[in-house]
């Protein structure tokens, strides 16, 4: 049955990523007809790079009903190996093969176009309730009215004002709703340095033909993660076995260097081998394979928790309110939980005048999940980049006892974190806690 607003409620969403995607085919599904979304972007410019399809990321596909348009490029993974980066001894080997009884689904990995390609197909296939206005840029917020200021790419003047009854920043890390949020709440920038900057590869088959080393690594079923001081590499075959993604975490000497400078950038090839040249053979082989200019650089970004996410009947999801390093797998799964739970939760109400406690809901169910996800890859991170000799020796000790059922230092494949992680259904859940938290938003905060 359609939610009872669906017929009359105007939702518009800044960004088509991975979250504005999945925020516009989960209310889509729920029968919603006039959602908009808005990007800045020509097409969905598909970046490079390969991404980790945890169960609680798939179980939201196979609901929003597009895990068929990217299975046959996901590969499952069986098995993730962590390494010593300088001596390629294997630490801890950590079976996977357990993940698709004990939460439904399979670990997979994948082509990040595959994935927002699905989203993508979702949507179009919702048209017309779903349109994407590409090459157009949100300027600005009117949280009073419920509008954002949009410009379109050819469009001469300021742009022009769109009314909506719900207002959804899905436009990442440097959301202009975000800004708009923090200035009207009297707050100035969040922004937290990392100090990390990231570098995202991509190896054909045919590169590593001639190496059967290396050819093995793209056979396998297998994520490894090469760790060494203030670094590490993680790498697994995506496509089909057809390409090896390596990403790689490293100090930021660049970005740092040149603040103006975006945030991703095209990277020298030389620089990259100079930062890896430590590590073990094989991963300085593999790295040599890149073909020059095709290494491409990301400062790793996050932001201070928000006090907030909602303002009015405007609300933040995904990078623009949770921004998170790599290193736990969950910022687009995160993004694409969040979309999944706004479509339940605005599905719900009755009158347009329960959406600013409608949308308080939504945050009681995803910020604190976010931040303490945002945090755990944190703490990974510092522990997989340790510098101290000895500190190094208790967590190699650490993952070698993970065979009998330690604590793994890499909170990614920690039996107790996937727990948590892939075992959170964020529609069963929102389902079970909406009335509860609604009746309370309305008696407190909520605009009734
Ligand atoms: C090195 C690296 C590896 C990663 N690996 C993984 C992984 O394995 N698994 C995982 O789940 N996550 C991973 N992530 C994180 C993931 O990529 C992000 O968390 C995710 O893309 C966030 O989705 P989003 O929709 O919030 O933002 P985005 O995907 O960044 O989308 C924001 C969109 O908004 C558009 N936009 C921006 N401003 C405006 C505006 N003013 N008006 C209109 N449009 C606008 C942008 O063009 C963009 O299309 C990784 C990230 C990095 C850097």
């Amino acid at each position: 049955m359609a939610a009872p607003l669906s017929s009359t409620l105007r939702i518009a969403i800044a960004g088509a990523g991975m979250g504005g995607l999945a925020t516009a085919l989960a209310l889509a599904k729920q029968g919603f007809q006039h959602i908009h979304v808005y990007e800045t972007a020509s097409n969905l410019g598909f970046v490079g790079a390969g991404i980790q399809v945890a169960p609680n990321l798939s179980r939201v596909l196979q609901n929003l009903g597009v895990w068929d348009y990217m299975k046959d490029d996901a590969v499952e993974m069986k098995e993730a190996s962590i390494r010593a980066s300088a001596t390629d001894e294997e630490l801890a080997n950590v079976k996977l093969t357990h993940v698709a009884e004990r939460y439904g689904q399979p670990h997979s990995v994948a082509h990040r176009s595959a994935l927002a390609n699905a989203l993508y197909e979702g949507c179009k296939a919702a048209a017309p309730c779903v349109t994407i206005h590409f090459c157009t840029t949100v300027l600005d917020v009117d949280f009073e009215h419920t509008r954002v200021r949009v410009k379109e790419r050819d469009e001469v003047g300021d742009g022009h004002w769109v009314d909506a009854d719900v207002v959804l920043g899905g436009d990442g890390v440097k959301s202009v709703i975000r800004k708009c949020m923090l200035t009207r709440h009297g707050e100035d920038g969040d922004v937290k340095d990392t100090g990390q900057a990231a570098y995202r590869i991509m190896l054909r088959r045919e590169q590593l033909a001639h190496d059967p080393e290396l050819l093995a690594l793209l056979q396998s079923n297998t994520t490894y993660r090469w760790i060494g001081p203030r670094r590490h590499i993680i790498a697994y075959p995506i496509s089909s076995n057809t390409i090896f993604n390596i990403s790689t975490a490293q100090p930021d000497v660049n970005f740092a260097a040149e603040p103006t400078a975006t945030w991703t950038t095209r990277a020298d090839k030389s620089a990259m081998l100079n930062v890896y040249s430590d590590f073990c053979p094989l991963v300085v082989r593999m790295l040599e394979l890149v073909p020059e200019g095709e290494v491409c650089e990301w400062k790793l970004r996050v932001h201070h928790p928000l006090k907030t996410w909602v303002e009015g009947n405007v609300a933040l999801l995904g990078d623009a309110c949770h921004p998170t390093l790599p290193h736990l797998n969950q910022g687009a799964a995160q993004a694409i939980e969040d979309g999944a739970v706004l479509g339940v939760v605005l599905s719900k109400l009755t009158h347009k005048s329960d959406i600013h406690a409608g949308l308080l809901v939504y945050e009681r169910l995803r910020k604190s999940r976010t931040e303490h996800l945002v945090e755990e890859a944190a703490a990974s991170g510092r522990a997989l980049h340790l510098t101290d000799p000895e500190a190094q020796a208790a967590r190699d000790e650490a993952f070698r006892q993970v065979k009998h059922g330690g604590p793994n230092p890499d909170r990614a494949v920690d039996r107790e974190v996937q727990d948590r992680v892939y075992g959170h259904d964020c529609v069963r859940n929102a389902e079970e806690w909406f009335g509860e938290y609604f009746a309370e938003a309305k008696g407190s905060r909520g605009h009734v």
